[in-house]
């Protein structure tokens, strides 16, 4: 079975608890707090891998989660990082939000993507101790990871798609110029997955071709195998559309012709309007007295495009027809590779007012989303930075609002990780 679409659910791991423990020794009294931090929760990660062809794994299989951040623990010890969910995909395997259905990452460069990131690890106590705070007694738990939702879509990289009614000689040709051996036989349909092959014309001239299931009429309206894979042929540079010139199945070559270019436009503009060569096949099958082929090349003529004669069985032509193709690649433009279009969720501006305020011992915990935000965005190696985040944290009315509930100088006051003693 072929699968070049899935939905799937990536969840990076949840990250560990910071611990709450104190220092116990023999013959020391009271020892300080040494509560660990919890590990970060591990990653999904996205790997591209050449020798997959299908998304097939995926099937039965739809929830990906990331190892978890193991606990901290007394002594300071941390926890262990989570382990990351490294995913295997086909090379060409773009990747979509399925809510916006929007592009997140094209994974055809081999480059690996970070789809969820696992959740933080919480501080343990022994990140609260200062010098006037003897028992924090508290610490914080580990952040939950990114959980999304996304769409899996093959996508071929080839440069060059071959397109035709079935039985027309596709695999054929496929198998006569390159060295892939795709499966052919006389009856609809034999080609129930895309096969690539790699054709080399010369020394250091070369392109991949893309034989993809035959289209039927009606496909572009989902009617028969085609529609699900014209996807295949979307990155395609170049379109050689074979037609059997022969007429021996009964069907006329220029009704063919024009069935398949309908199905293309219909699929998609951009599609009708890629580069086509026609190769008109079977050649050698064509009755003396036929004026099949005078005619498929005047249709296909007026379309615009050129007409090569083949016969893919006795490989009649296709090496003259491969160095066209060839040649045409040198002036067109590369394969295309999707540019993401998912920007992740704008996180609100939220309240300045909006701030929650815990008093845990003589720490201030302090959280909310305008917070957050203004956290993120700072960078604290830099002196410009801090004034601005303090300018922003006095106008709030922040500080005003601690010293009402009774913040004292030398107090901790923690905003995401971000922690500093209090002075007036
Ligand atoms: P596809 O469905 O378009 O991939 O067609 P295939 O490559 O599987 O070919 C279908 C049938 O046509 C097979 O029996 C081939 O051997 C035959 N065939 C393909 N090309 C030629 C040709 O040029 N001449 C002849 N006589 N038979 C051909
Ligand atoms: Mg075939």
């Amino acid at each position: 079975m072929f699968v070049d679409k899935v939905r799937i659910t990536v969840v990076g791991g949840r990250g560990g608890d910071g611990a709450v423990a104190f220092h116990r020794e023999k013959y020391v009294a009271a020892g300080g707090p040494d509560g660990g931090d919890g590990g970060h929760g591990g990653s999904v990660i996205l790997r591209v891998n050449d020798n997959l062809s299908t998304l097939l794994d995926f099937r039965y299989k739809r929830k990906y989660t990331a190892g978890a951040g193991v606990n901290g623990q007394s002594c300071k010890m941390s926890g262990k990082r989570g382990e990351p969910l490294i995913i295997q995909v086909p090379r060409g395997t773009v990747v979509r939000d399925a809510e916006t259905n929007q592009i997140i990452v094209d994974m055809s460069t081999g480059e690996d993507f970070v789809i969820a990131k696992g959740g933080r690890g919480g501080w343990g106590n022994a990140h609260y101790a200062t010098a006037t705070r003897q028992v924090p007694r508290f610490a914080k738990v580990g952040l939950k990871g990114e959980e999304k939702d996304i769409i899996l879509e093959l996508k071929l990289l080839a440069d060059v798609g071959l397109v035709g009614f079935p039985n027309v000689g596709k695999s054929t040709l496929l198998s006569v110029t390159s060295n892939a051996r795709p499966k052919i036989a006389n009856y609809h349909f034999t080609t129930l997955f895309p096969n690539l092959g790699v054709i080399y014309v010369d020394e250091g001239v070369s392109f991949v071709m893309a034989d993809i299931p035959g289209i039927i009429e009606g496909a572009a309206e989902g009617a028969g195998l085609g529609h699900d894979f014209l996807r295949h042929i979307d990155r395609c540079r170049l379109l050689v559309h074979v037609v059997d010139v022969s007429g021996i199945e009964g069907r006329d070559p220029v009704d063919d012709f024009n069935a398949i270019c309908d199905e293309l436009s219909s699929y998609s503009v951009d599609l009708s309007n890629r580069p086509m060569i026609v190769a008109a096949n079977k050649t050698d099958l064509l009755p003396p007295d036929s004026d099949n082929l005078r005619r498929l090349k005047m249709c296909v003529e007026a379309a615009g495009c050129e007409l090569y004669e083949i016969s893919a069985g006795t490989t009649q032509g296709t090496k003259q027809l491969m160095r066209v193709v060839a040649e045409k690649l040198k002036t067109l433009p590369p394969v295309t590779i999707y540019e993401p279009e998912y920007v992740a969720p704008v996180a609100e501006a939220g309240d300045p007012k909006d701030i929650t305020i815990e008093h845990l011992g003589n720490t201030w915990l302090l959280t909310g989303t305008w917070l957050e935000r203004l956290v993120q965005n700072i960078n604290f190696d830099d002196y410009e930075a801090i004034n601005y985040f303090d300018q922003q944290l006095r106008r709030s009315g922040l500080f005003v609002r601690l010293e009402q509930m009774g913040i004292e100088d030398g107090d901790t006051v923690d905003i995401y990780d971000f922690v500093f003693e209090y002075q007036r």
